[in-house]
């Protein structure tokens, strides 16, 4: 007998349950990957991460490849394909891993009503995704915790299970037809400095990073330059490396350092509860401030010099070249870009976490939306009203300056901490750099943010 495994944000062979239960019995297995139409007309399918996509979609059928078996690709409807190869195979059971966004559920009924009108069953594997699904752990009164801290504290003495391994035959039956797979190479539009996808390079990155990282996370996390966290956030997105697992690995690792990558990893479960119960947090506020931001019609020059990093402020135009070069960003970049857009220049946040979703590699509407309303004031920060700001940020992240000279060459040439601090220099050093001047004075910026919301 047959089963299909619907493979989704869970591109491994390690650590996957589906996989792992359809194969129970001895039953040959049809591995499946849906070209999604519905994400595609969304507009998530950007380049980078259909760049990053196409990588992991060749490991894993290489994987395959390697256990007796091959990677299915479709394209089309998800409910569609999956029935259609269901019936091709002869399979009368279809696995997958469970996931809670708004989608995933409405995905999930349709894709289990149409199987079963057919005399198919669909199996859903929770834990897969993430560490702990929403929903598993939950304050009084409510369906989900709404502050990270009592969340954590819970989390961290919740039992996960133990990881799996990968298979070691995966035999597929024959005759089900695939499209070739896509080739990195032949998205356009890609950020040339885009890291490599797939399961080998996720699970190289994980060793590597808790053999010789993750001792110095806790102290080094926020050195810009420094460039010290794991970077395991796109095949964490992808499902290339498993949280648990990496939950597990780091625990046994052990030390100050892979504790705090522990900590990190639980936020990633946070937001996903959260917006698991809220799934209208992504698009609106959910605590208001009355914001009454600037928009793309009022503020179209200053949210292009954002964009294209040319504000005048080194750290927060280095921060957002490293975005476009590389489609990925340092946290601490996140955290004062966004600040610097949501609150120095008091802009809707939304327009920046359209624009980081048009190129992380990692993009994820949980940590995504919820973490630009974190920084913007209107999620669960516990201090809505705070102002980052993009001097001190850049003296204190990156006390050499070296992160900037790294991402804004005009300034190459000024050497230390100066570089965050150009208005400072001789006037005649300073008209040596092909450089704006700020776009937006800070003591000003501050006196509308705090009128706009009534602090004073
Ligand atoms: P590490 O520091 O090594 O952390 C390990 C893992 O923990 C990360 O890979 C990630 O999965 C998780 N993690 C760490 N910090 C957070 C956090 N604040 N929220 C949720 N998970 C976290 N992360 C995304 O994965 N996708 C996004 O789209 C995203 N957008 C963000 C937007 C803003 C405005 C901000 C401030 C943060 C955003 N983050 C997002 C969270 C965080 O910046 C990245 O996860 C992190 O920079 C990825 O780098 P890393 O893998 O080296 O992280």
């Amino acid at each position: 007998s047959v089963s299909v495994v619907l493979f989704t944000g869970d591109l491994r062979l390690h650590d996957h349950p589906p996989l792992r239960a359809a194969l129970g019995g001895g039953r040959e297995v049809v591995p499946l990957f849906v070209r999604d139409s519905a994400v595609e007309a969304a507009g998530f399918a950007v380049p980078n991460r259909r760049a990053f996509l196409a990588d992991c979609l060749q490991d894993l059928d290489e994987g395959l490849r390697g256990r007796g078996g091959r990677l299915v690709v479709r394209s089309g409807d998800v409910v569609r394909e999956t029935c259609a190869v269901a019936t091709q195979s002869g399979a009368d059971e279809v696995h997958m891993s469970g996931e809670h966004t708004r989608y995933a559920r409405h995905r999930e009924d349709r894709l289990r009503a149409a199987l079963e009108a057919d005399g198919r069953r669909l199996y859903v594997h929770d834990g897969v995704v993430t560490a702990v699904d929403p929903g598993t752990l939950t304050p009084a009164g409510s369906d989900h915790f709404a502050v990270f801290t009592p969340y954590h504290r819970r989390w961290a003495g919740h039992r996960l299970r133990e990881p799996l391994g990968a298979p070691h035959r995966v035999p597929v039956p024959d005759g089900v037809h695939s499209e070739p797979l896509p080739v990195r190479t032949e998205v356009a539009g890609t950020s040339p400095g885009l890291a490599a996808g797939g399961e080998t390079e996720g699970r190289r990155r994980l060793t590597a990073w808790l053999r010789t990282g993750a001792g110095a996370y806790e102290e080094r996390h926020d050195d810009l330059a420094g460039d010290a966290t794991s970077r395991l956030s796109p095949h964490l997105h992808f499902g290339t490396v498993s949280a648990t697992e990496a939950v597990h690995r780091a625990r046994r690792a052990g030390g100050p350092g892979a504790e705090a990558f522990v900590r990190q990893l639980c936020w990633r479960d946070f937001h996903r509860q959260v917006l698991a119960a809220r799934p209208a947090a992504s698009a609106r506020d959910y605590r208001t401030r009355h914001d009454h931001w600037r928009t793309a019609r009022t503020a179209a020059d200053d949210i292009e010099a954002w964009r294209r990093g040319l504000t005048g402020y080194p750290v927060v135009d280095a921060a957002m070249r490293q975005l476009a070069h590389e489609g990925w960003m340092h946290n601490r970049g996140r955290l004062l870009t966004a600040s610097f857009l949501a609150k120095t220049l008091y802009v809707d946040w939304r327009i920046g976490a359209d624009h980081f979703l048009g190129l992380l590699v990692d993009g994820d509407i949980a940590n995504n939306q919820l973490n630009w309303q974190w920084v913007a004031g209107t999620g669960t920060d516990s201090r809505p009203n705070r102002v980052l700001n993009p001097v001190l940020q850049g003296r204190r992240y990156d006390p050499d300056g070296a992160y900037v000279r790294r991402w804004v060459p005009e300034l190459a040439g000024v050497s230390g901490p100066a570089v965050h601090e150009l208005w400072k220099l001789p006037a005649a050093e300073r008209a040596r750099y092909d450089y704006p001047e700020p776009i937006v004075d800070l003591g000003e910026a501050l006196a509308r943010f705090r009128r706009a919301r009534d602090l004073d």
